[in-house]
C-alpha cells in the first residue's frame, strides 16, 4: 500500500467536489509567509515517521503574524532532522466547529465500506460510529448520521444534516470509482454553515 501524496489527495477530493482547507508545501518561512497573507495559518509536518502528527507535536496551529510563522517554521524543521525525510505544509486555518471523521476501509467479505463518527479526540473515547458498505445512496447516508448517538451533536440543523449526507455520497462514490484501499477525512470540522476537511490520508 502506498500513501497518496497530501496535495494530490486533495486534487482528488476536489474532483468529487469535496472541498479541503488551501494547503500548500513550503520550504522557507518566507513561502509560509506568503502563503499566509493577512490570513492565520496552520504548519505540519509531513513524515512518514511520526503518522499521528498531533500527538507527535508536529502541529502549530494559529499562527497569526510573522514572527509565529517564523518560530514554528524553525522548532518543526528541528523537529524534522529526526524525521527525515519530512515535508512542511502550510494550511489556511480553519475556524472552530465539531470533528467528525468520515474513512473507508477494505472489507475482505464486503469489500469497500464507508464509515462516519464523532472524529478529532473523541473517536477513540466514545466508539460512536457507523457503517455501511458501497454503493452508499442518499437514504444509506441520512441513516448512517441518523443512527449515530451524536447525530444531533453534529447537525446542527437540516441543512447541516444534508451537507454531511452529501459528504459521505461523494466519500463512497470515490472510493468506488477508484483503487483505494484506505482513506480518512480526520477531521472534517462541521460548523453551522458548513464544513472544512484539514487532514486527508489516502492509501492506494
Ligand atoms: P493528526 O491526525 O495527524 O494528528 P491533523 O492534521 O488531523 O493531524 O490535526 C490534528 C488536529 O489539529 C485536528 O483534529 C484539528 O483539531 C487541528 N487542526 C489541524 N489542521 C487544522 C487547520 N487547518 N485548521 C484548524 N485546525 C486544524
Ligand atoms: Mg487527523
Amino acid at each position: 500500500m502506498e500513501l497518496l501524496d497530501y496535495i494530490k489527495a486533495s486534487t482528488m477530493l476536489e474532483r468529487y467536489g469535496i472541498r479541503s482547507v488551501r494547503s500548500s508545501y513550503v520550504s522557507t518561512p518566507e513561502e509560509a509567509i506568503k502563503f499566509a497573507g493577512k490570513k492565520s495559518i496552520v504548519l505540519k509536518l509531513i513524515s512518514d515517521k511520526a503518522l499521528h502528527k498531533s500527538k507527535a507535536g508536529l502541529i502549530r496551529v494559529g499562527l497569526f503574524d510573522e514572527g509565529l510563522i517564523r518560530n514554528a517554521f524553525e522548532y518543526l524543521t528541528d523537529r524534522g532532522k529526526a524525521l527525515k525525510p519530512y515535508k512542511i505544509i502550510a494550511q489556511e486555518m480553519a475556524s472552530s466547529g465539531i470533528e467528525i471523521i468520515i474513512g473507508s476501509n477494505v472489507d475482505p467479505q464486503f469489500g469497500k465500506m464507508v464509515l462516519i463518527g464523532l472524529g478529532g479526540i473523541y473517536v477513540e473515547s466514545f466508539k460512536d460510529t457507523s457503517l455501511r458498505v458501497c454503493p452508499i445512496t442518499k437514504n444509506d447516508a441520512q441513516d448512517m448520521v441518523d443512527q449515530l448517538k451524536s447525530s444531533t451533536v453534529i447537525t446542527y440543523d437540516g441543512k447541516s444534516r444534508d451537507m454531511i449526507v452529501e459528504l459521505i455520497v461523494k466519500v463512497a462514490k470515490l472510493v468506488q470509482d477508484n483503487d483505494i484501499s484506505e482513506l480518512d477525512l480526520n477531521p472534517v470540522i462541521i460548523r453551522k454553515n458548513g464544513y472544512d476537511v484539514v487532514d486527508i490520508r489516502i492509501l492506494k
